[in-house]
C-alpha cells in the first residue's frame, strides 16, 4: 500500500505553506504523512524519521491548523529544538497514576512548545486568538488544573495573549498557589531556552522524575538527560 504524503493530498495549499512542507522535508530528509484520524481537530506525530500529520475527517484541513503543526515539525526538524521524552526503560511503574507519566512527557512538551509556536501562529492568522482565548479561558477555570499547568498557562496568558482578557484569571490561579516566585523564575526560563524552561518545571514540580526525562535531538543518535542541561553551581 503506497504511503499518502501531505502535499500529494492537498495539492491547493497555499505557496507559504507548501515552501514550509518543502523545507522540513529537505532538512529531515523524509516525506510528510498524513493519516485520517477520528479527532476533532489536526494534530501530529513524529519521531526522528517520521512525520505524519492527523487530519480530522470532516473536509479539508484550515491553514492556520495546518501552519500551527508545520511550526511543531519546523521547530523540530529544522531549528534543532529538542523533544522532551520519557526515557527511563529500567523503570517499572508503581501504579495507574505513575503509568501515565510517558503522556504527561508528552503533554508537556507539547505544551511548553505552544508558548514558542502559537505567538508565530496569531502573527500570521491573527483572528485564531479567539480560539486560543477561549482554550485557555476552560483551562484556567478547568478544577483539575494541575500547579505545572497553572503557570504554563499563566506564561502563555502574558507572552502569547499579552495579557488582555485571561489577565485577571491566571494571576489568581497563580496567587492561590503561591507560585508567584516560580512564576518568575519559569518566565525567565522561557526567555532563555525551550531546555531551561522544561527544567525549571521538573525543578519545581518534579524533581523526583527528573532522571527519567531526556531531550530528543533530532540531528542527534542520542537522547541527553534533561539533569544535564544543570548550569554548575556559582
Ligand atoms: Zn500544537
Amino acid at each position: 500500500m503506497s504511503i499518502p504524503y501531505f502535499t500529494e493530498l492537498f495539492t491547493d495549499l497555499p505557496i507559504q505553506l507548501r515552501k514550509l512542507v518543502a523545507k522540513i522535508e529537505s532538512h529531515a530528509d523524509l516525506r510528510i504523512e498524513v493519516e485520517v484520524s477520528d479527532q476533532q481537530t489536526m494534530a501530529c506525530e513524529f519521531g526522528k524519521r517520521t512525520a505524519r500529520i492527523l487530519i480530522p475527517d470532516t473536509g479539508p484541513p484550515r491553514g492556520a491548523s495546518v501552519f500551527h503543526e508545520l511550526l511543531h515539525l519546523k521547530r523540530y526538524f529544522v531549528d534543532g529544538v529538542p523533544k522532551l521524552i520519557y526515557c527511563d526503560d529500567e523503570h517499572e511503574f508503581e501504579d495507574d497514576d505513575d503509568a501515565r507519566t510517558p503522556r504527561l512527557f508528552a503533554r508537556l512538551d507539547n505544551q511548553i512548545e505552544h508558548l514558542f509556536i502559537v505567538p508565530r501562529e496569531l502573527a500570521r492568522y491573527r483572528s485564531e486568538r479567539r480560539y486560543w482565548e477561549a482554550r485557555m479561558g476552560a483551562l484556567l477555570t478547568d478544577p483539575m488544573l494541575p500547579d505545572d499547568g497553572a503557570l504554563v498557562a499563566w506564561e502563555f496568558v502574558h507572552r502569547v495573549l499579552k495579557s488582555g482578557v485571561l489577565s485577571d484569571a491566571a494571576q489568581a490561579q497563580v496567587h492561590q498557589r503561591g507560585l508567584g516566585d516560580a512564576c518568575d523564575r519559569f518566565h525567565q526560563a522561557v526567555e532563555e531556552s525551550k531546555e531551561a524552561a522544561t527544567l525549571c518545571l521538573f525543578e519545581t514540580f518534579a524533581p523526583a522524575k527528573l532522571p527519567r526525562a531526556c531531550l530528543d535531538y533530532f540531528d542527534q543518535p542520542h537522547e541527553i538527560p534533561l539533569a544535564s542541561m544543570k548550569r554548575p553551581a556559582i
